[in-house]
């Protein structure tokens, strides 16, 4: 399916720094050293409801990833996914009466509506689980044939034991792996399953719901995780540079993912890092449709904030954190923008080459954003005391903040 138009991302000067990444799978930091071609994935939504303040967060700093490889002159081979077929989306559309299509068709194009308003860039290939499916069948049936996966009463799971680095991604003990499968759209405690953690691969056709063709697995639709696995291997091969995610997609989603992709090929690891972003909470709680305590992006918007604040809002906190919304951190985002306009539409100011290098360092280590924010904050509040007289500053540092932070000033 079709992504949402890219803003443009203006050329800086010199080039930026091999970027650093906190890993989750080593629990540590990986430089990554990529060819002309950097590579990607991020998973996508299940189009069942508007974005909400913790995917702007999540597809914030996967933008900043590409931005920082964009600023060493490499390309981005960027990959996103939509679930645009699954029990969430189904279950919502028969609660509100809803035909499942038409929901996730309309919910897709208000999250194109939000990343294009936000300054998101988008991925150069925009993957549906539906146009998928066809990738996803073979998969499935090499895994059975390879005795890596069994069938359970016409469904077909992926066997976890079949892959000697299973639990290589998340890394933890099978207790808590247990708990977060049955929180997070696993079914542990299904009768005749081989291993309690072993997921989904094709679900065999139910009364009233969507089915496929799925060729020797009879009809159905393929479980979520294998999805993620056929669109990555078809777009971007094994080994590439960053899996990406919500910290909840760690377990059971990205392992789950990995071990698919490494059995069928035979090689490790699927991703040389996996990086996860932090909840985005609101009133104390994590951010979530099942507790209902969302801030949207589109009603946000619609209300008149400026989706600049918004994007700094998301900027002030680091990535990996896990923060909290409130009317007082947009207010604080506001009133940066502004001052930060002011300053750039000023004729002259102090230089701002080093600032550039700042910013560059900063979210080279780890996509260190509030520490590039500060850099920013200083030059304007130096420009706003002591003024300066180098006429391109202001300039270079409005492309700056657009080419690295997606802000337009
Ligand atoms: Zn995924």
């Amino acid at each position: 399916m079709h992504a949402w138009p890219a803003s443009d991302v203006p050329a800086l000067p010199g080039s930026g720094r091999d970027l650093s990444l906190h890993d989750t799978a080593t629990g540590g930091p990986v430089t990554l050293v990529p060819g002309p071609v950097a590579r990607i994935y991020v998973c996508g939504i299940t189009p069942y409801d508007a974005t909400h303040m913790g995917h702007a967060a999540t597809y914030n700093a996967f933008d900043l990833v590409q931005r920082v490889w964009l600023d060493t002159k490499r390309q981005v081979h960027y990959v996103q996914n939509v679930t645009d077929v699954d029990d969430p989306l189904l279950e919502r559309a028969a609660l509100n009466g809803d035909d499942w299509t038409e929901l996730a068709a309309r919910e897709t194009d208000l999250f194109r509506e939000d990343m294009t308003a936000l300054r998101m860039l988008p991925p150069a290939h925009y993957i549906g689980a539906v146009e998928a499916i066809p990738g996803i069948v073979p998969l499935v049936e090499r895994l059975r044939d390879a005795g890596a996966a069994y069938e359970l009463e016409g469904d077909v799971y992926f066997s976890v034991e079949s892959d000697p680095n299973f639990g290589k991604v998340s890394n933890l003990d099978a207790t808590a792996m247990r708990i977060l499968s049955a929180e997070r759209g696993g079914d542990p405690d299904r009768p005749g399953k081989k291993n309690p953690l072993d997921p989904i691969l094709w679900l065999a056709a139910r009364e009233g719901e969507p089915s496929w063709d799925g060729g020797s697995l009879g009809p159905g639709r393929p479980g979520w995780h294998i999805e993620c696995v056929a669109i990555a291997l078809d777009h971007l091969g094994m080994g590439f540079d960053v899996q990406g995610g919500g910290s909840d997609l760690a377990f059971p989603h990205h392992e789950m993912g990995a071990s698919h992709a490494q059995v069928l090929t035979g090689e490790f690891p699927m991703a040389k890092a996996y990086v996860h972003a932090g909840m985005v909470a609101l009133n104390g709680e994590k951010m979530s449709k099942s507790k209902g305590n969302l801030v949207f992006v589109s009603k946000l918007r619609h209300d008149g904030v400026d989706p600049a604040a918004i994007r700094l809002t998301l900027l002030a906190h680091h990535y990996r954190d896990n923060w909290e919304w409130t009317d007082g951190v947009l207010a604080e985002a506001a009133e940066r923008l502004g001052r930060w306009r002011a300053a750039v539409s000023r004729p002259d100011g102090p230089s701002a080459d080093a600032v550039v290098e700042e910013i560059r360092a900063a979210l080279a280590d780890d996509l260190d954003a509030p520490a590039a924010l500060a850099a920013v904050d200083r030059w304007a509040a130096r420009q706003e005391r002591e003024g300066g007289e180098d006429t391109g500053a202001p300039g270079l540092i409005s492309r700056a903040v657009d080419a690295l932070l997606g802000v337009a000033l």
